[in-house]
């Protein structure tokens, strides 16, 4: 327990298992191998109970622990290692024999060197007839990478992940060269790791698989990352049993997050200072609803919605690549899943777009936005959202709204000078702003604010949320339902 640790335990330094990766070029072995590793070493009863990965497994040998992340290949590594966290302690590089080096081994190489992870070799598919380790051992060595017996450091084990052979030697291999990293957790410490998964379960909320680093992680203890933040509910180990605590290196799926927390981030659990989850409340978009616009507002809000993380992913990528200067454009809110009314209502509230990629939007929120004229652009094909958001960001209107009214009633329009009722649905409006006219999406003309009134008292603004009393002069008589942009 983090709260009763005895002071002697203080800032102790224990050991802890190896996390692994497995990279190498495609059909080379990977998955095999994996597989293969799981199945000999995870108790026959306990593997058999697996009944959904959770991108990540522990397996036993000889007494000794090993964590494997079984989504092969350096594209996850790498998408970790974007957010500046290195997940894995060690690698195995597969090279099938009958293969060798392929362009894909060559990019395991290079990421292994530029993230300096240390890192084994498994010459794999030896079963296969006229096997010729030794070129496998010579195109390594032109590509620096020096074997042990052949004038190198690097650990190696020739193996085959179709009958098991050299398997029981590969993993003696990982657990020394994890001996060597001198990999230890701190039980005192805050929790942390990395999460490797997150998706919405219908029936169970937000699910985030994670790895843990460091510190013990606890049910009922808070959680949060860079951009989510929760309570954890239910802990689950990699078998999908539930558990009251897990230790570092262990693989688990959390329950609890309110929010989806993304790949590769950090998650912190455990006695989390106020402050820093108000931090990371306030860098959650959802909570951002209320926030107040800035008058001179030049940038454009997005809400990001997606059907998978790796297409919200992919989208915020192609976005970031538009014409327009990445500081015009704001990710306010991205989460997977429908367009929904809290979206809308999102979008409302700070003046944004919202952008879907293969995802659908529900009925009443198409209803919502076309009410508060929220721009929803939804498409399968990312390069169609890329153009038509570009398209709305070269036009005037969107570049230059600070805030928006609602005609909720009028009052008098005997002349131009018009008393109106309204509704400030987003920014905040000042007595004095021009405004235009917005009907049925349509700019139909322009006013002025002459007067403000919030609860029958002069105002010099009102802000997002707040009814209040105008009187506009204006050429164009205000109907109900007419929106005012300024
Ligand atoms: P990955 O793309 O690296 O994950 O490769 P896979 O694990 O999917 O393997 C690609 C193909 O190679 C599959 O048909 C496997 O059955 C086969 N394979 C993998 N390991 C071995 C091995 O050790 N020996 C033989 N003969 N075939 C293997």
């Amino acid at each position: 327990m983090i709260k009763n640790q005895k002071p002697e335990n203080k800032n102790q330094n224990l050991p802890r298992p190896p996390i692994v990766v497995i990279l190498g070029h495609v059909d080379h072995g990977k998955t095999t191998l994996l597989d293969k590793i799981r199945k000999t070493n995870v108790a026959a009863k306990e593997a058999g109970e697996i009944t959904q990965s959770i991108g990540a497994y522990e397996i036993e040998h000889n007494g000794k622990k090993i964590t494997f992340i079984d989504t092969p290949g350096h594209e996850a590594f790498n998408k970790m290692r974007e957010h500046g966290a290195n997940v894995a302690d060690l690698a195995v590089l597969v090279v099938a024999v009958d293969e060798s080096i392929k362009p894909q081994t060559k990019e395991s190489i290079d990421v292994l060197n530029k993230t300096k992870t240390p890192f084994v070799v498994a010459i794999n598919k030896i079963d296969k007839p006229g096997a010729n380790i030794n070129k496998v051992v010579n195109d390594l060595m032109e590509q620096n990478v020096l074997l042990e017996k052949y004038g190198g450091h690097i650990p190696w084990q020739a193996v085959s992940a179709k009958t098991g052979e050299g398997i029981n030697e590969l993993l003696e291999l990982i657990l020394l060269a994890g001996e060597m990293e001198n990999l230890t957790y701190n039980p005192s410490e805050k929790a942390s790791g990395i999460i490797i998964e997150s998706n919405m379960d219908h029936q169970r909320g937000i699910m985030a698989a994670a790895i843990l680093k460091n510190g013990i992680l606890k049910t009922g203890d808070q959680i949060a990352t860079e951009s989510a933040f929760g309570k954890i509910k239910i802990l689950e180990n990699f078998l999908g049993k539930k558990v009251i605590s897990l230790f570092p290196s262990a693989p688990t799926l959390i329950l609890g997050f309110e929010t989806m927390p993304k790949i590769g981030e950090e998650f912190f659990s455990g006695e989390i200072n106020l402050t820093e989850i108000q931090i990371n409340k306030q860098k959650n978009p959802e909570k951002l609803k209320i926030s107040k616009l800035q008058p001179d507002q030049k940038y454009i809000n997005l809400i990001l919605k997606a059907d998978t993380i790796g297409s919200l992913e992919a989208l915020k990528n192609v976005l970031l690549d538009t014409s327009m200067k990445i500081d015009q454009l704001k990710f306010l809110h991205e989460s997977v899943g429908k367009i929904t009314d809290n979206d809308v209502r999102s979008a409302t509230a700070s003046n944004a777009i919202i952008i879907g990629f293969k995802t659908k939007i529900q009925k009443s929120a198409e209803e919502m936005a076309k009410i508060h004229s929220v721009k929803i652009i939804s498409s399968e094909i990312i390069y169609e959202l890329k153009k038509i958001l570009e398209e709305n960001l070269s036009s005037q209107k969107i570049s230059k709204i600070s805030g928006e009214l609602e005609v909720l009633a009028v009052f008098n329009q005997k002349t131009k000078k018009q008393i109106i009722g309204g509704k400030v649905v987003s920014g905040v409006l000042k007595n004095n702003n021009q405004v235009k006219i917005i009907r049925n999406e349509k700019e139909i003309g322009s006013g002025k604010i002459i007067n403000l009134q919030f609860q029958k008292q002069d105002a010099t603004e009102v802000e997002s949320g707040n009814e209040c009393g105008l009187l506009l002069e204006s050429d164009v008589k205000i109907n109900v339902a007419d929106h005012l942009i300024y």
